[in-house]
């Protein structure tokens, strides 16, 4: 059973000192029980205590990261059946397959869609994670050659090593060096193979169950062996059985502690289907539901990219608005004479708004006030985007060095606010922008400087 706040109080020094970065030991040990900070931030708790209340603490669903320093890929870590109960935390990673069946020229191509399918949104990059490399012909010099291809052809991905050879997978492992890869996977009758080959790699297995009783076995056996980091999958090759699979898999780790579940899972929807729309219907439902990795047979643009918005959506936290920092941000290279605009720090705000001052070429000066995430007309109905706390913004950040104009632009729904923001900032003008950020170039491409 996880441990409360209190109960991990009982086990710290309670001295006080802030030097966890948090002022006092009640509220660190509330954060450790909430599994928003680890124990070993406190430099004074013993061994013994870290891994007491480290292991009651974890959370149900283990944490599992390979991938190199620079680019590191973590599944798991997730504590609740439902998003609304308080929030999903590691995306699923999304991995495209190649084998050594393949022709150079469909490697070529994976690898190219993997590394040109990029979308920035909202401050987010999106992108497929993981290059899945199998060997499909049991050739050892083959499956190294096509791993060294995909770690030289995809810099930033993840890698899975799938094979049911383990002197292929010990020598292709090798190959990745400090990129650790993902090894897949282990049966009941190689588990013992596999292990010694994480282990001496250094990285983290799969189990290959044929169903949830044989993943669960072979699970006790790896951890019996001493691996701590694992990731399932239940044989499963039907999206009905997969969603069933994973639900079981997550209720039994959340409900019940049961540790042989309590991993995360990796799906192939590119064995479930025999075409991309199919396939991206799969995923999808699989990324819903509890999937740590799906795996795709290839990446194309029109079907990544809904199932990238789907994760973003289904990871984002939603009791924590996504922000961006209070700051003024120059747009097109603004100079003294040039427009000084305000809104709030809502990302998507700010987004659209920096988007569409960035379209209309305009030199421009963005001023985004923090409203706690909140949207223009909720913030200024909350009170944190009042006159006088954007006077207060304006002062603290220094505009006026930055201009020789003293005018400023407010969203259109916050009209009734320009007689008392008049009132708050002395000297200045204040001009109504559009209520539309689309209206913003056509409205900056007019402006000029009140006389
Ligand atoms: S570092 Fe340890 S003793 Fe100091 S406040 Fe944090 S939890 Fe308490």
């Amino acid at each position: 059973m996880a441990l409360t706040g209190i109960q991990i109080l009982k086990m710290l020094p309670k001295k006080n000192c802030g030097e966890c970065g948090i002022p006092t030991c009640l509220a660190f040990a509330m954060k450790v029980a909430a599994g928003q900070t680890e124990i070993g931030e406190c430099p004074y708790v013993s061994d013994e205590v870290k891994e007491q209340i480290g292991e009651a603490s974890a959370p149900p669903i283990r944490t599992v990261k390979f991938g190199s320093a620079e680019h590191p890929f973590t599944t798991g870590g997730e504590t609740c059946l439902f998003r609304h109960e308080k929030r999903f935390e590691n995306p699923t990673g999304l991995a495209v397959l190649v084998t050594t069946d393949m022709s150079d020229a469909d490697v070529d191509g994976r690898l190219a869609r993997f590394n040109a399918l990029r979308y920035e949104r909202v401050g987010v990059m999106l992108k497929a994670d993981l290059v899945a490399v199998k060997d499909t012909k049991g050739n050892a010099a083959a499956y190294t050659a096509l791993v060294q291809k995909v770690l030289g052809g995809a810099a930033d991905a993840g890698i899975i090593l799938m094979s049911d050879n383990a002197d292929n997978l010990a020598a292709a492992a090798k190959a990745c060096g400090d990129r650790k890869p993902l090894v897949y996977g282990a049966t009941l009758g190689n588990a013992d193979a596999f292990a010694k080959v994480a282990k001496d790699a250094g990285c983290p297995v799969a189990v290959k169950g044929g169903n949830v009783d044989d993943a669960v076995a072979i699970s006790e056996k790896l951890m019996a062996a001493g691996l701590k980091d694992l990731i399932i999958d239940t044989g499963a090759r039907t999206v009905r059985a997969a969603l069933e699979d994973n639900v079981i898999a997550r209720r039994a780790a959340v409900k019940t502690r049961y540790k042989p579940l309590g991993f995360p899972t990796i799906a192939f929807p590119c064995e479930m289907a025999g075409d991309a729309l199919m396939e991206a219907m799969i995923a999808s439902v699989l990324i819903a539901k509890y999937a740590g990795i799906v795996v795709l047979s290839d990446l194309q643009g029109d079907v990544l990219f809904p199932l990238l918005l789907e994760r973003l959506n289904i990871f984002t936290d939603p009791q924590r608005p996504m922000v961006v920092q209070q700051d003024i941000y120059p747009i097109n290279g603004p100079g003294e004479n040039s427009p000084v605009l305000i809104t709030c720090n809502f990302s998507l705000t700010y987004f659209i708004v920096s988007g569409e001052i960035e379209g209309s070429k305009v030199p421009s000066w963005l001023l985004i006030k923090d409203t706690e995430g909140l949207s223009v007309l909720t913030a200024w109905a909350a009170g944190k985007f009042g006159a006088d706390m954007i006077a207060q913004f304006m002062k603290k950040a220094e505009i006026e060095s930055k201009v020789k104009h003293r005018e400023l632009i407010i969203p259109g729904y916050l009209a009734s606010m320009k007689g008392e923001l008049e009132e708050e900032l002395a000297g200045w003008t204040i001009t109504i922008g559009p209520r539309e950020a689309g209206h913003l170039p056509a409205f900056l491409k007019e402006w000029k400087p009140a006389a």
